[in-house]
């Protein structure tokens, strides 16, 4: 078991992280020394020490978020009171009752304690237990990445100009691992601020990923109607920032029972989950395949229409064979997803993702198929 976070490193997410982290630390190094050598002043100390801490900060918090991990629920988990199964959802795969805010991972193959999403980066889930670190992790590598920024733009900018230069001039490798070191830092500032502003607005509002989701199903159902929907663990966003922020990561609670607001109770939104989830059923469709899916992204044999108009996300495309039954939630205009329908399926391996709309006919009733089976939604 102690080999577990040491293979979640071991992935091309995380270690593409770790070079990311060490060629920005190691360039700016390089040129804060040459540019504006700590040991001569005090500003260009407290420069080099303020860079030198953040690239720290970065690669604790980073391996923290991946050695912590996002916290699982006991397999086979149940609530104290067998009464209150009845508000949960039961998760096949762990055959237990999932907490309040707890979700199941297909990559991890747990259900994880708040879980927010499944970060590649770090290969692992962001949850209840990893959450401050991550946030951390985020910010951390924000504010180094902009320090980091004026480093390398800087002492760019002393090489071009060849006035001021102090330092033995660079050779074209070395100008050319600035340069590119200069887009790194630059793509980080932008594509994590923008993670990190996400994120932080989630945990003012103290909301996941999928909550955000459900929030979002709570309020549209109930469009036209004087019912408002409230957000059980939004406390104030004092309260929900010291929920996850703390100077130490360490959240508060065991990830299972949480505090409520005034008129909500611990399974305000569990409870909303299953009406969405019984609308949802009700919407359900059952399609018959009637053309092979080789569960290709581009599925050239079923035309150009199909290839250009994918659906955005990462869900798995699934392989199909004729005769094959797909129940589907979901459709685009070329596209649908669904779960293949299997006699006594293990639960673990449930095929489910997206095919191409023209592989399949749909099911109207017990073997009566729909005409078109192009209409769109
Ligand atoms: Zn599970
Ligand atoms: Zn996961």
């Amino acid at each position: 078991m102690c080999l577990g976070p040491f293979k979640r490193i071991c992935h091309w997410g995380p270690l593409t992280a770790l070079a990311i982290i060490k060629i920005i630390t190691l360039m700016t190094i390089h040129c804060s020394r040459q540019w504006w050598p700590p040991h001569e002043s005090y500003s260009a100390t407290i420069n080099f020490l303020l860079f030198s801490s953040l690239s720290a900060s970065t690669l604790y918090h980073f391996i923290t978020a991946i050695y912590e991990g996002p916290g699982y629920l006991p397999s086979g988990w149940k609530p104290n009171n067998l009464n209150d199964t009845k508000y949960l959802q039961y998760c096949k795969v762990c055959e237990g009752y999932k907490a309040p805010r707890s979700h199941h991972c297909r990559k991890c193959e747990r259900c994880v304690l708040k879980m927010d999403h499944h970060c590649p980066w770090i290969n692992n889930c962001v949850g209840h237990y990893n959450h401050g670190f991550f946030t951390a992790f985020l910010a951390s590598a924000v504010g180094g990445c902009c320090v980091s920024t004026f480093i390398l733009v800087s002492w760019l900018m002393t090489v071009i100009s060849g006035r001021n230069v102090t330092f033995a001039p660079p050779s074209v490798f070395t100008l050319f691992l600035v340069v590119f070191t200069i887009g790194l830092s630059i793509g980080v500032v932008l594509a994590v601020g923008m993670l990190l502003y996400f994120q932080m607005s989630a945990i003012l509002r103290n909301t996941t990923g999928p909550e955000d989701w459900i929030l979002e199903k709570a309020k549209n159902r109930r469009l036209g109607t004087n019912d408002t929907f409230i957000h059980p663990y939004s406390k104030g966003w004092l309260f929900n920032l010291k929920q996850v922020l703390k100077w130490n990561c360490i959240p508060e609670g065991d990830g299972i029972v949480w505090p409520i607001r005034e008129g909500c109770d611990q399974y305000t939104l569990t409870v909303e989950q299953t009406y969405q989830k019984l609308e949802k059923r009700k919407r359900t469709r059952v399609f018959l395949i009637l053309s092979p899916v080789s569960g290709s992204w581009v599925p050239i044999t079923y035309g150009w229409r199909v290839v250009c108009h994918p659906p955005c996300t990462d869900e798995p495309r699934i392989k199909l064979n004729i005769n094959d039954v797909v129940v589907v939630t979901r459709w685009r205009k070329y596209w649908l997803f669904g779960e293949k329908q299997e006699e006594d399926g293990d639960p673990k391996k449930r095929i489910r993702g997206w095919f191409p709309r023209s592989s399949a006919i749909e099911v109207v009733e017990n073997g009566r198929y729909h005409e078109s089976n192009s209409k769109d939604n």
